[in-house]
């Protein structure tokens, strides 16, 4: 064992799972915050435990062939992106690497198959500028200026900066106009501990395609009952509203009323002070409403990649009834709607499944459906019916399923989903994963249960952070 305080000089060999370094002294393994593999770094131990230990970064002794200057100078202490100082080259290599390496070791698969049914990670061409949503705090700095920016990793003191590498150009712009105005007409901004101030967050959306810009200010006040229709909500509001629209594609700006002592950031109540009530954006050909609220995945052009890849393993003749579980809003159920015969959509959040019905409609899909619940509960109810109008004659076979979707939150698919779709038995399964490791963990259930996984991609959904989504294609034995 190591003692808090000493100081090593320890060359990186590996990358653990929250992107820090790791480098080991005879066996004895430390993790160091934005250490590069291929460094060789000094650092001090900061928490030290039988076999490994913390340690923070103090000096570069030698620099990685990976090593890079990070765009970003607040790269290290936001804590948003883990990667900044490594070549995007190198990111996903590890990525890649984490995928497969979490198959064969959590999933007990073979190495060597499945290195052979790997295909290589879907980057992206610039990694930049990628995030079409950005959520910006609003707070005080030690002087009592009005600042935004990002809360430091895992805290809620705020970095000032109102440019993020990693999002539009028009955040800065925006975030600089807010910032301005609230000085010029002593706006508070929300304070958490006291629970007072207006000015809590701003989102900004951005439509890729329409270029249409949406900008959202959660704020500590609700209207009183005298206060007509056309409230004020923010001092000098109008003008406000003008300076903002100097922002080219601006098109829709809200208020979102949250008075709640609380991490959530949107409130639901949204009134809109200007323009539309939402900003549209196109993806697989498809047109998509999005108001404040609504989940719209944040990288639009990765999405397109992602999606296509997906349909590509669906491998769909315009007759296959499909069904997508975790469908969201029901991008990826109505992108595969045109060249199937029958799709089925399923999505626990009420609002999102009105979304996908409202954007079917939209979009002229009439062979879409969408059912509102758990994919675990509604999907067996499904199995059951089928069943059953199979034994009163109808053979049920519009509810079969040719080819199942499925893309759930990092804690996978319920075990009752799987057990389900292995009785469904349909030709081919569609797994798009945004945890590796419960991937890996359902692979094994469905490979146990009559699939051979068929190819494995990884696609780089967030450039310079650690996360990696991965489409995973199964067909029946
Ligand atoms: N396929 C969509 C959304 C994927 S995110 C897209 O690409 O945009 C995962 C979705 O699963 C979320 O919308 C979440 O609300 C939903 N979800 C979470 N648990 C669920 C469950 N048990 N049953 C059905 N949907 C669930």
């Amino acid at each position: 064992m190591k003692n808090k305080g000493d100081i090593f000089e320890v060359e990186i060999t590996d990358i653990g799972n929250d992107g820090e370094g790791i480098g080991k002294i005879d066996g004895y393994t430390l993790f160091i915050k934005d250490a590069v593999i291929g460094d060789v770094v000094k650092a001090k131990i900061m928490k030290a435990k039988k076999n490994y230990a913390y340690a923070h970064l103090e000096e570069v002794v030698k620099r990685s062939e990976h090593r890079v200057e990070a765009r970003c100078p607040i790269a290290r202490q936001c804590g948003g992106c883990q990667f900044q100082n490594m070549s995007y080259e190198r990111e996903l290599l590890y990525k890649q690497n984490k995928v497969r390496n979490n198959i064969v070791r959590l999933g007990g698969f073979d190495a060597d198959f499945v290195d052979s049914v790997m295909k290589p990670i879907i980057g992206m061409d610039d990694p930049w500028e990628y995030r079409n949503k950005a959520q910006f705090p609003v707070g005080r700095d030690k002087e009592g200026k009005v600042v935004t920016g990002f809360y430091a990793g895992r805290t809620h003191s705020i970095i000032p900066t109102t440019t993020c590498h990693i999002g539009v150009k028009e955040n800065e712009e925006i975030m600089e106009i807010v910032r301005s105005h609230m000085e010029e007409n002593k706006i508070a901004p929300y304070d958490e501990v006291s629970g007072k101030g207006l000015v809590r967050h701003v989102l900004i959306r951005k439509g890729f395609t329409s270029g249409e810009i949406m900008v959202c200010f959660v704020i500590n006040y609700r209207a009183g009952k005298k206060d007509n229709a056309n409230s004020e909500y923010i001092k000098g509001q109008k003008n406000l509203i003008e300076k903002l629209l100097k922002v080219k594609g601006m098109s829709s700006i809200s208020v979102s009323i949250n008075t709640e002592k609380t991490n959530v950031i949107m409130g639901l109540e949204i009134h809109t002070i200007y323009g539309k009530d939402t900003i549209r954006d196109t993806l697989c050909g498809l047109e998509f409403e999005i108001s404040p609220l609504s989940f719209f995945q944040v990288n639009p052009i990765q999405t397109k990649k992602l999606y296509e890849q997906a349909i590509e393993y669906a491998d769909l003749s315009g007759k296959e009834t499909v069904w997508d579980l975790y469908c969201g809003i029901g991008t990826i159920t109505l992108s595969m709607a045109k060249a199937a015969g029958r799709v089925y959509g399923i999505e626990v959040i009420p609002e999102a499944i009105e979304d996908a019905k409202r954007n079917a409609e939209r979009n002229g899909i009439g062979n879409a459906e969408f059912y509102c619940g758990k994919a675990e509960e509604v999907l067996p109810e499904f199995y059951e019916k089928k069943r059953k109008t199979t034994v009163g004659g109808d053979d049920g076979s519009s509810l079969h399923p040719d080819v199942i979707v499925v893309d759930p939150p990092r804690k996978g698919c319920d075990e009752k989903c799987l057990e389900t779709m292995l009785k469904m038995a349909p030709e081919r399964i569609v797994y798009v994963s945004c945890d590796s490791a419960t991937l890996a963990r359902d692979l094994r259930i469905l490979s146990d249960g009559g699939y051979n996984i068929a190819a494995i991609r990884p696609c780089d959904m967030f450039p310079w952070t650690v996360h990696v989504e991965t489409i995973v294609l199964l067909s029946r034995v």
